[in-house]
């Protein structure tokens, strides 16, 4: 990154404008971004709105739909660890701008989303990019996608210290209407990938993780252990037959989910190109994310095994794992709904919700 340069307010400081920005879904690929393996997410059509306006002071005004709380703060200020609660996101891109060389005026930002908060659909990258694509127009930065994508992805890890990969920055800010992205994160290259594929339905399994709380990370470091343990930067680069032949217990079972995901991966945007069906690949990167991985729960897996009975074309849980939501391929959201709300009352888990989606548009500027 080096943007470089000074940024005033534009003559008579005012409404710059409001940008969107989805949030995503993986089709398949998980816990692969930080092995520099590929994934294949695609953006929903919920979205983050920021509306930014510039100020003649170097002022950052908070507010969001969704807290109760405004917060202020000086750009001067900022520091990493330095801010608590939800308004270290926003504040995390500003950050991580100045820190790459470019000096800012001040801001009032009002955001607004339909992305659920906490629900691993990814409301975190939303609102990060939608305050960085806002902030690279209004302050005509035009930084590039990939570079505020490092911008977005700095401010996540460093500012709010959440050790996520790169997947939700590049999906949301690359996405097409009607496709999923595969993603090379060695590379980090991309290519748009034709979802011709039945209704795609998420279910909330209204069990709540946070990044932070540390599974996250000791799954992170294990892979880390794996990959030393064979002799590889990166479990990108560990074959299946060094994995089976060199490891045992917990390392085996981490990086065989990592080796077999990128293969799922691949072979999913193969068959995707050829109009094959994709069913065995979503349920078998289930199977390792709960076996291998083991970051699934038990509703998760309830709800990949009611879809299954119902006959979906593929089922799997997404995003980190430990709760959060299920992609179920190939069924109504009113069948599937009635199903799994059945299934999660006889257990006396809290009620689902589900819902359908479809492949959506990436950053956008609305207003
Ligand atoms: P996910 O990205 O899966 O929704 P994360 O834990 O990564 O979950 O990010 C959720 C955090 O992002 C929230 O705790 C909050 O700090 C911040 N956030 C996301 N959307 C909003 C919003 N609309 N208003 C305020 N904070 C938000
Ligand atoms: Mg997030």
């Amino acid at each position: 990154m080096n943007p470089g340069g000074d940024v005033g307010p534009s003559a008579g400081t005012g409404l710059a404008g409001t940008w969107r920005v989805p949030g995503r879904v993986n089709l398949i690929g998980e816990h692969t971004d930080y092995n520099n393996g590929f994934a294949l997410p695609f953006a929903i059509d919920r979205h983050s709105d920021v509306r930014v306006v510039l100020r003649s002071d170097r002022q950052v005004r908070c507010w969001s739909a969704q807290e109760s709380r405004q917060v202020v703060a000086a750009l001067d200020d900022l520091r990493p660890g330095g801010v608590v609660g939800w308004a270290r996101y926003p504040l995390g891109v500003l950050w991580a701008l100045e820190t790459a060389g470019v000096r800012l005026p001040g801001f009032d930002l009002w955001v607004d989303s339909t992305v659920p908060v906490g629900a691993g659909l990814s409301s975190s990258a939303a609102l990060l990019a939608a305050v960085a694509a806002g902030v690279d127009e209004a302050c005509g930065l035009a930084l590039g996608r990939d570079t505020l994508v490092e911008v977005c992805h700095q401010a996540e890890t460093v500012f709010v210290g959440v050790p996520v990969g790169r997947l939700d920055q590049v999906v949301v800010f690359h996405a097409r209407a009607g496709h999923g992205l595969l993603i090379d994160f060695e590379s980090l290259s991309t290519e748009q990938v034709p979802l011709g594929i039945g209704p795609l339905v998420v279910v909330d399994t209204a069990v709540r993780h946070h990044n932070d709380d540390g599974a996250y990370a000791i799954r992170r470091a294990e892979c880390e252990a794996a990959a030393a343990a064979l002799g590889v930067p990166t479990l990108r680069h560990a074959t299946a037959v060094a994995v089976n032949d060199r490891l045992d217990g917990v390392l085996l079972r981490r990086a065989r989910h990592v080796t077999t995901e990128n293969q799922r991966v691949l072979e999913t945007a193969r068959r995707l190109g050829a109009g094959e069906d994709i069913a065995d690949l979503l349920y078998a990167s289930h199977r390792s994310l709960r076996d291998d991985f083991e970051v699934s729960c038990p509703q998760l897996d309830a709800v990949v095994g009611v879809a299954c009975a119902l006959g979906a074309r593929g089922a799997r849980m997404v995003g980190g794992g430990f709760g959060g939501c299920a992609l179920v391929v190939g069924l109504e959201a009113d069948a599937l709904r009635a199903a799994v709300t059945r299934a999660f009352a006889a257990h006396d888990w809290s009620p689902p919700t589900v819902f359908a989606t479809r492949a959506s548009a990436g950053a956008s500027r609305v207003a």
